[in-house]
């Protein structure tokens, strides 16, 4: 194993959301530079940057400047094409590796790799054609169609009943191969941090209990109150073996499913810190973007404890507009009154509906307490 980086080398960072703006943060702090290779101008990771390579991805010029001149690369989007990964990987180190990137990228190369790990998942269907579609079989229906590649808050999926749907939703999807999955009974959602080192250490943060609306990440609860310990033991387990079955190399977030009967299933898989991770900031003794600039160096892993129970309410652009649809600003010193409020804001300049503006993580010294604030919390967002 090589050595831990020295505080001031360079570490890349493929994409300027703010998965990497709070990565660069937590870099900054431990006393390496970043590197954020961004194509648009004005991004959330491109301001916190030290430096911010503005080139598409895929531009050979920028990747070889961020090659020599970064010690370590990582990325904070899966859909960075794998090529890239192994381009920068033959020079560099790169966690997460390009084939574990690949996996993910894909919900049926994913839910291979669940079978491989030994980890259930949704009864599904690989889809690639309409004859496919025509032959399926009916005790999949109804089902949620996913494109296999692309798909994130939602987006690429579609809700359907019966054989009739499935041909329309495929055909609307595009043609384009896609899973289809059963559609279960959900008792809850939960996901699972793991960050895994170069020498196969391992650490996970606790499990993260979390709700969506319209396919997108509202609220995550930590801890997972209300879930059986034993079935959060067992989502620990899980995503470690996913994360052991790919000798991964960094942080990796596992989404599973609670069924009515209680079974869990795991769902999908990001190859990166995660949305439902981010209350680690400020309720952890140390954060899901520590773990991954620590993988990325080189540097131990610590278990992170929770300090204190928390919420994390995700602030859409939905936000910044009144009922009659004017934009304005939330009201942020109200909120800021509240006990345990850490507002995030991520720096993007225009408001859009369903667009992620930043996070609020309500972290109090018992449950009840950040319940309650996180509670006058939405009704102050209203
Ligand atoms: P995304 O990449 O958009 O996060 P997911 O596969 O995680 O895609 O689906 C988004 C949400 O849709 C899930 O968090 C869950 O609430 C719901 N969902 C997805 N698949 C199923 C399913 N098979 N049965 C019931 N609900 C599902
Ligand atoms: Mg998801």
């Amino acid at each position: 194993m090589s050595a831990p980086l020295h505080p001031g080398e360079w570490l890349g960072m493929l994409g300027g959301g703010q998965l990497g703006r709070m990565a660069v943060h937590a870099a900054q702090s431990l006393g390496y530079r970043v590197m954020v290779l961004e194509p648009d101008a004005h991004s959330p990771a491109g301001a916190a940057a030290d430096e911010h390579l503005q080139a598409p991805y895929d531009d050979a010029d920028a990747l070889t400047q961020l090659a020599a001149r970064c010690a370590a690369i990582s990325t904070e989007f899966e859909n960075v094409p794998a090529q890239v990964l192994e381009r920068l990987g033959a020079d560099r180190p790169v966690a997460p590796a390009a084939p574990a990137v690949a996996v993910c990228q894909d919900r049926a190369a994913e839910k291979a790799h669940f079978a491989k790990a030994g980890v259930p998942c949704a009864p599904h269907a690989l889809l690639q054609s309409a004859a496919d579609c025509a032959a399926v079989d009916v005790g999949l229906l109804p089902g949620i169609l996913k494109t296999a590649r692309m798909g994130y808050d939602g987006k690429g999926q579609r809700r359907v009943k019966n054989a009739a749907e499935l041909a329309a939703a495929f055909a609307e999807l595009g043609g384009v191969p896609c899973v289809l999955e059963q559609m279960l009974p959900l008792a809850a959602e939960l996901s699972v941090i793991v960050a895994r080192g170069r020498d196969g250490q391992m650490v996970t943060l606790p499990v993260q209990r979390n709700w969506h609306v319209g396919g997108i990440l509202a609220t995550t609860a930590v801890p997972a109150s209300g879930i059986a310990p034993e079935l959060q033991a067992e989502a620990l387990r899980r995503a470690q073996a996913l994360a052991e079955a790919f000798a991964y190399v960094g942080v990796l977030c596992v989404e599973f499913f609670v069924l009515d009967d209680g079974r869990l299933l795991a769902n999908e898989m990001a190859p990166r810190p995660h949305n439902s991770g981010h209350y680690s900031i400020d309720a952890c003794s140390h954060s899901q973007f520590e773990l991954q600039v620590r993988a990325m160096a080189g540097l131990p892993l610590p278990a992170p404890r929770l300090h204190s129970p928390c919420f994390m309410l995700n602030l859409l652009g939905d936000l910044w507009f009144d009922a009659a649809g004017q934009q304005r600003e939330p009201d942020w010193a109200a909120v800021l009154q509240l006990s345990g409020a850490h507002l995030h804001l991520y720096g993007k300049a225009e408001p859009r509906r369903a667009r992620k503006m930043g996070h609020l993580t309500i972290a109090c010294a018992t449950e009840a307490q950040a319940r309650e604030q996180a509670l006058a919390a939405t009704r102050i967002l209203g």
